[in-house]
């Protein structure tokens, strides 16, 4: 089959087997040329088929030969219809973590649910006895409560005022005013159910309780605290409420982990294009010029370098892990420069759809969109067949 690009608004309902496979390649290909890890034998990635959670898996595998266990919801081809990108990057990264012959096991399913946590449990039980890292890296437009059965969806919105700010839509390029509504008290509650810290609680309690956390086990999961600039629409917004309830998790699941010896952090990563940021209205067209900036100036980092940097550098520099004054990880430093933020905010003022392409890295936010379904690849033959069935 001839598979090509199908965009529908903020995401691609196509997938590209052999690019996506090139993605990965990619991402191993830059671990394998850094100074190998230590001290990491076995993870547990929630959420790792795509964006920060499959870089925190090929960096754990093949940065410090760890086995993992990647846990995610992605599609399977279905007759004429590609399966997600996420499916096809986990099928190449488990040909590759096999290959090179690092124990792997992918679960495809509901996270939120018990079935897949028991099901995690017991992959682990058998086959690895412990894990000594569980990275919690999901992000979902929708929850399923697994002991209620109710259903909460996530909305990204402001709280308390409405907010009026310039965004792009990228494969346009046009630059316009967005006002994005305040949300109801329903709203933000249905966010912090969804992107807030209860499932990730609830994962620690179920692998705890099966004892299959290793004496001294560490989780992380992942935040996004940005500048002023996107602070409306995400830090002081709905997504912004739910990871204040991510951050106190962390501090609970801390002080209960340190009993064994243990320790649960959050991280403040960069801005990076996935299928997650692509969908923020007025993070786009940060994005687009924080990329033009950051390369400009020599720093800019995609996933994989920062997922090897938060575990080289953070979580496993020692004894003492660096974080801020709030006890989180920073792998934001180099976004959040001064130099950095001053020249975004000067370009803010004056970016419009005229002078777009020439100040901001919108060209290349398109690219990477297209990136993240395996289109585009200057290495891929799209004008061959390719076979969309490709077993998990
Ligand atoms: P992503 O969309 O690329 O990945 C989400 C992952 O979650 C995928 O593996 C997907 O399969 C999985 N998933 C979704 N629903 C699931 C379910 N019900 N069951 C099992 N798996 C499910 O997202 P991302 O941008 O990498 O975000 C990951 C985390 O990093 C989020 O907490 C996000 O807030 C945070 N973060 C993102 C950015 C950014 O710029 N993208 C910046 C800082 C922090």
């Amino acid at each position: 089959m001839i598979i090509k690009p199908r965009i529908r608004g903020f995401i691609c309902t196509t997938a590209h087997p052999v690019g996506c496979a090139h993605n990965v390649q990619e991402q191993i290909d830059w671990v394998r040329n850094q100074p190998s890890l230590k001290g990491i034998r076995n993870v547990l990635v929630v959420g790792a088929s795509t964006g920060y959670g499959l870089a925190s898996r090929i960096a754990a595998c093949f940065g410090a030969a760890a086995g993992t266990v990647g846990v995610f919801f992605e599609r399977p081809a279905v007759r004429n219809r590609t399966a997600s990108a996420g499916w096809y990057n986990s099928v190449a990264f488990e040909r590759a973590a096999k290959d090179a012959g690092y124990y792997s096991k992918s679960i495809n399913g509901d996270a939120f649910s018990d079935e897949i946590k028991e099901e995690t449990v017991s992959a682990i039980r058998e086959d690895l006895g412990t894990v000594d890292l569980v990275v919690y890296s999901l992000a979902s437009p929708r929850r399923t409560h697994p002991r209620t059965g109710a259903q909460y969806t996530s909305v990204l919105k402001t709280v308390g005022e409405p907010y009026t700010g310039k965004t792009v839509d990228i494969h346009t390029g046009v630059v316009s005013e967005v006002t994005i509504e305040p949300a109801t008290g329903d709203e933000i509650d249905n966010t912090v159910a969804v992107m807030g810290g209860e499932d990730w609680d609830m994962w620690i309690q179920v692998l705890e309780a099966a004892g299959v956390l290793a004496e001294g086990v560490r989780t992380v999961a992942y935040t996004y605290i940005g500048p002023e600039l996107t602070r409306p629409v995400y830090g002081d917004g709905t997504i912004g409420k739910a990871k204040i309830h991510l951050e106190s998790t962390a501090r609970h699941l801390d002080a209960r982990l340190r009993k064994r010896n243990g320790r649960a952090y959050i991280s403040a990563n960069k801005a990076v294009v996935t299928q997650s940021s692509a969908a923020v209205p007025v993070v786009s067209l940060y994005i687009s010029l924080l990329y033009k900036i950051m390369k400009e100036k020599n720093v800019h980092e995609g996933c994989i370098e920062q997922m090897y940097r938060l575990l080289k550098d953070r979580v496993y520099a020692g004894t003492h892990v660096p974080t801020d004054e709030s006890g989180r990880i920073r792998i934001d430093e180099l976004e959040l420069r001064e130099d950095v933020q001053s020249r975004i905010e000067s370009l803010w003022q004056s970016v419009t759809t005229e002078n777009l392409e020439a100040v901001s890295d919108v060209q290349v936010f398109r690219a990477e969109f297209l990136k993240l379904f395996g289109f585009g690849l200057p290495a891929v033959d799209y004008a061959a067949h390719a076979d969309p069935g490709q077993p998990l």
